[in-house]
């Protein structure tokens, strides 16, 4: 898995090395476990998927994560990503706003040691609580980059948001530039996330 990411252009080795040590299999529900090393996002239950692992790639690479870099991730799903970002030195808060999924995830992510704090909750609204963060990554799709969470980053801390419409979302890697809120947006390529339902994200009844 970690050969394909690497000639699908993924080069930061720390990711690499992080994806080479997070067993996927561990994450990923046991009927399916025969496919948990394919590039594929698979389900997970609730409607929900564990990502692509080229999308937690990309999106764990454009975090720039350093050791003890203080993570927000919204939307735990299935934990290997907090696991991932854990496994490189970060801080994890997760946020995931459905409890039986988030149960799960959370003893997967005590079996291999990872650093984290996890809560039910809507995570478009961020977590006030341990702001600022050094960056923020959103692993489901919305209609719009949520405010909250530009908010709650570091001057110069990033945020990785998939935004677009149900059927697709363009990544969008937002650097906040200045104290009053200013940010610039770097696009990345098109994916399909499942919808992020809440505040800033689309309405219950999409879900
Ligand atoms: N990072 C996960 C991906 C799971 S899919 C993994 O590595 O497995 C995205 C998850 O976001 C789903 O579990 C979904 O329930 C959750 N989600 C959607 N909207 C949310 C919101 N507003 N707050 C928190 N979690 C949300």
């Amino acid at each position: 898995m970690v050969r394909l990411l690497r000639d699908r252009g993924i080069s930061d080795e720390r990711v690499l090395a992080a994806m080479l040590q997070i067993e996927r299999h561990l994450f990923v529900p046991i009927p399916l476990r025969n496919h948990a090393y394919d590039d594929a996002a698979l389900p997970i239950g609730e409607g929900q998927t564990i990502s692509q692992p080229f999308t937690v790639a990309i999106m764990t690479e454009a975090l720039r994560v350093s050791e003890e870099s203080k993570i927000l991730e919204i939307g735990t799903g299935s934990g290997y990503q907090a696991a991932v970002l854990s496994a490189m030195g970060a801080r994890v808060f997760t946020i995931e706003r459905i409890p039986s999924l988030l149960k799960t995830a959370r003893t997967v992510l005590e079996s291999v040691n990872a650093r984290f704090v996890a809560k039910t909750s809507d995570g478009t609204v961020g977590w006030k609580e341990f702001s600022p963060f050094d960056g923020i990554v959103v692993t489901a799709g919305g209609p719009g980059i949520p405010k909250p969470l530009v908010e709650q980053l570091k001057v110069g801390g990033r945020l990785v948001v998939p935004v677009g419409s149900h059927e697709y979302q363009q990544l969008k890697i937002v650097t906040k530039t200045g104290a009053n809120n200013d940010y610039s947006v770097e696009d990345k390529s098109d994916f399909k996330f499942v919808p992020l339902i809440g505040r800033d994200g689309w309405p219950e009844s999409d879900g």
